[in-house]
């Protein structure tokens, strides 16, 4: 199955690979991106780096794999706390499926520091948590 992955720009250069499926008679693999965004924010927990990647186009980014990825794909939204700004803050990560959610928010707040909403606020200690979800398509 050809499924589409970043690639962690914190110089550890590991693939992530996106969540992805079908829909039953649908034969064209899903996957993810968030909606509306520009920029999918990636904390990557294992070398602790975020890399924020541009939507793949049909072109690139793209890797032939064998098995499932062992790991979940978190998607984890924040709240701007800027006064007055309505934006949400998406930011993403994965671990093994085990891993509890407040450890989740921990790392991704310790690693995420430098994200921005996107009317350009630092995403601050301050911001509340709106959800932490896995992103299943399967
Ligand atoms: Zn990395
Ligand atoms: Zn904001």
């Amino acid at each position: 199955m050809i499924i589409r992955t970043i690639t962690c720009s914190g110089g550890c250069g590991e693939q992530i690979v996106l969540p992805h499926g079908t829909r039953p008679g649908v034969s064209e693999v899903r996957w993810y991106w968030p909606e509306d965004s520009k920029l999918l924010h990636f904390a990557h927990i294992k070398c602790g780096h975020l890399s924020s990647h541009t939507r793949p186009n049909g072109h690139n980014e793209f890797q032939i794999v064998d098995e499932e990825a062992p790991d979940v794909f978190w998607e984890v939204i924040f709240e701007c706390d800027q006064e007055s700004c309505d934006q949400q803050i998406l930011i993403h990560t994965t671990s093994p499926r085990s891993v509890k959610r407040s450890q989740i928010e921990a790392w991704v707040r310790k690693i995420a520091t430098a994200v921005k909403c996107d009317k350009g606020h630092l995403f601050s200690a301050a911001s509340p948590l709106v959800s932490i979800q896995v992103i299943d398509f399967r």
